[in-house]
């Protein structure tokens, strides 16, 4: 029997559950691009985003996805032939050092695995050896979605200024802005990335780009930047359209605007503090279940586990079958695993994610973690009973 109908809970990494507030706002008559309402919010949408993305410099919004991102962040302040530094904890960081080397930049990888977070040590080595000189940026992923791992930004430009070396720090937080806390500025990030899908609760489709004075600096040392992804235009427009290199993302800008505005109700610091908290929640059902090592949190350090992601491991090849029996029986869509192993390998079936990000709250949680301890029971995934009870008692001590 399914008991699938119903409200459903797309507990994928991204795109993540979009609010029915941001649905209606969407629900609208084409508007005019020329004159009126959509062209008078554009600017303060900007001027919002950036106060999320805690930044006072220049925001631009393209229409791409987060690989699109990737590519304008480049395409302003890298040359052909130019080197990056890209730092790896999971399979997002070796996406943007492949988008890099198609664009035919020389890439060099420290890769700290998949369970690991930076190795600042190490990354201070590698910025002092005799050939570092020529690395133009750093390139970081903050909460990489494959693992579940969050690094620490602020910590990576410590070292990069102990360091003596004067890169760009370039920071990817698509799965992070709007969830876990992150301070362009203060941080000392020079180019941020980020997406509409994830904490920003908009459909796929808009992607951002924030940089200060110093990335722009290497905007004026590229050999050329095609008009698409110049950032230049899309920051200072003489016209409207200049915005979006064409005709504005309508519908999209609609959402997120009523996005920002769910935010901006809560706080910023409200919508940490809730998936910090609902992430300690879901920390204490797996840390029980898996007491007999059957089941394992992929960042076994609490300290780098991301607020939007949890990527899980199961000791048996009944991943797969966990998430079919919550799809559908339950209604809960669980996050296939990513770059654990390949689609074709028996490793497949031992790997999922628990997407948190967003539009999310205690009951939603606390009913995806009970819909798991049932599937844990009903595929035979064996594991330490009262899991929920463990993330209800953090819910009831906390909220
Ligand atoms: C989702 C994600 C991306 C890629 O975004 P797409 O929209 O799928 O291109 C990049 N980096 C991180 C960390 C992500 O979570």
């Amino acid at each position: 029997m399914t008991l699938a109908n119903g409200l459903t809970y797309l507990a994928i990494p991204g795109p993540s559950v979009m609010p029915e507030r941001v649905l209606q706002a969407m629900h609208r008559a084409a508007p005019n691009i020329y004159e009126g309402e959509l062209v008078d919010m554009v600017p303060g949408l900007i001027t919002r985003l950036k106060s999320v993305a805690r930044t006072k410099h220049h925001g631009a919004i393209y229409i791409v996805n987060g690989h699109g991102t990737w590519e304008a962040a480049l395409a302003n302040t890298i040359n052909p032939g130019e080197r990056v530094l890209v730092l790896a904890t999971g399979a997002f960081a070796h996406g943007w050092a492949d988008m890099a080397r198609s664009l035919g930049i020389d890439v060099d990888i420290l890769d700290f695995g998949t369970r690991a977070t930076f190795d600042h040590d190490a990354i201070d080595t590698r910025l002092r050896a005799s050939d570092a000189h020529s690395f133009k940026a750093v390139l970081a992923v903050h909460t990489d979605t494959s693992t579940g791992i969050r690094n620490d930004i602020a910590g990576l430009r410590k070292t990069i200024d102990a360091a003596g070396h004067p890169a760009l720090l370039m920071a990817d937080c698509m799965a992070s802005l709007g969830c876990d806390r992150f301070e362009m500025d203060a941080w000392g990030v020079d180019v941020m990335v980020a997406g509409s899908q994830k904490g920003l609760m908009t459909p796929p489709g808009m992607g951002f780009v924030f940089f200060n004075d110093k990335a722009d600096a290497a905007r004026d040392g590229m050999k050329r930047v095609s008009g698409y992804w110049d950032w230049r235009p899309r920051t200072h427009p003489d016209v409207f359209y200049q915005y979006f290199a064409g005709t504005a993302p309508t519908h999209h800008l609609y959402g997120l605007n009523e996005a920002l505005l769910m935010i901006e109700d809560e706080t910023l610091d409200g919508v940490w503090a809730r998936h910090a908290t609902l992430s300690d929640a879901i920390w204490a059902a797996f840390d029980h279940w898996g007491t007999g090592g059957q089941i394992e949190i992929n960042a076994e350090n609490r300290a780098i586990r991301s607020h939007s992601v949890t990527a899980l491991l199961v000791h048996s090849d009944k991943a797969t079958a966990l998430r079919n029996w919550c799809q559908t029986k339950t209604g809960l869509t669980l996050g296939i695993g990513l770059g654990m192993a390949k689609a074709d390998a028996p490793e497949w079936h031992h790997f999922f994610r628990l997407g948190h990000m967003g539009h999310v709250n205690a009951q939603m949680i606390l009913g995806a973690l009970a819909t798991i301890e049932a599937g844990l029971n009903a595929v035979d995934i064996p594991h330490a009973a009262g899991g929920v009870m463990k993330a209800a008692d953090v819910i009831a001590a906390k909220a």
